[in-house]
């Protein structure tokens, strides 16, 4: 089965989406060239445009590595973080999602910058670049989230500092992987740990790459793409690189 959902939270896909979120739930917001917003019917009008102002800023950030949507981004805007909740389909705790299927995002109103940042990453890249693999969604998806590519990488929080609490003791499992993941199945509690084992090992390549001055080029050459990937086998000297010290001095224009 292929990858349904990649989402942030633990981060993730769902590899079957066993339920849909009704059309009936939602009313459109005005239409604009670059986004077409959706609200739940207890948002007003004014939902639409604090979304919409988020939504680009978000846009405006991401655009110098990720460029700008090649057509309208499709969002759904929910009153709460509760009530995101309780129309979540991944059956872990998430904060919102991208489903690569429909190219929708679903997300709360007041969800942090970083989030909004995180799903429009994935809803760029699936546009420039269809059919990318699971490693390169969620590992460019977390590294873009803490960076303004409109101004000078932010140096501080291109560090491993970067990776959320629960993931960083992944970091000593991933310098034994021999590939990187294509797709997971989070359905499976037993492969929880294979899949965030392969989350992370996704990041820190990401990061690797960026480190390199190779991510740019990666987006531009292109990767294989799902189900193809699966066979990926990351650079060479990316492993003897996890297992060396980390040399935050090295990052370009730090
Ligand atoms: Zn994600």
């Amino acid at each position: 089965m292929k990858i349904g959902i990649l989402l942030l939270g633990l981060g993730l896909a769902c590899a079957s989406s066993p339920t849909v979120r009704p059309a009936s739930l939602y009313r459109p917001c005005p239409v604009e060239n670059d986004f077409a917003l959706f609200r739940t019917h207890d948002l007003d009008e004014s939902a639409c445009t604090r979304g919409l102002l988020v939504a680009r800023q978000a846009i405006h950030e991401l655009g110098g590595l990720l460029g700008s949507p090649s057509g309208p981004v499709r969002i759904f805007l929910y009153a709460s973080q509760q009530a995101y909740n309780e129309r979540r389909l991944v059956p872990i705790e998430s904060l919102a999602d991208y489903n690569i299927n429909t190219n929708e995002i679903h997300i709360a109103m007041n969800a942090d910058l970083i989030f909004w940042k995180h799903e429009l990453s994935h809803a760029l890249l699936e546009m420039r670049m269809p059919g990318a693999p699971f490693w390169l969604h969620e590992g460019l998806a977390y590294f873009a989230q803490h960076q303004n590519f409109s101004r000078q990488v932010n140096c501080q929080k291109t560090t491993v500092a970067s990776l959320p609490g629960h993931l960083q003791s992944y970091l000593p499992r991933i310098a034994r992987q021999t590939h990187l993941p294509a797709r997971v199945n989070l359905n499976l509690k037993s492969s929880r740990e294979d899949f965030l084992t392969g989350t992370v090992d996704s990041i820190f390549y990401v990061f690797y790459l960026w480190h390199r001055r190779a991510l740019q080029a990666t987006l531009e050459e292109g990767v294989p793409r799902r189900p193809a990937a699966e066979f990926y086998q990351p650079d060479a000297s990316y492993r003897p690189w996890l297992q060396s010290a980390y040399p935050a001095q090295l990052l370009p224009g730090c």
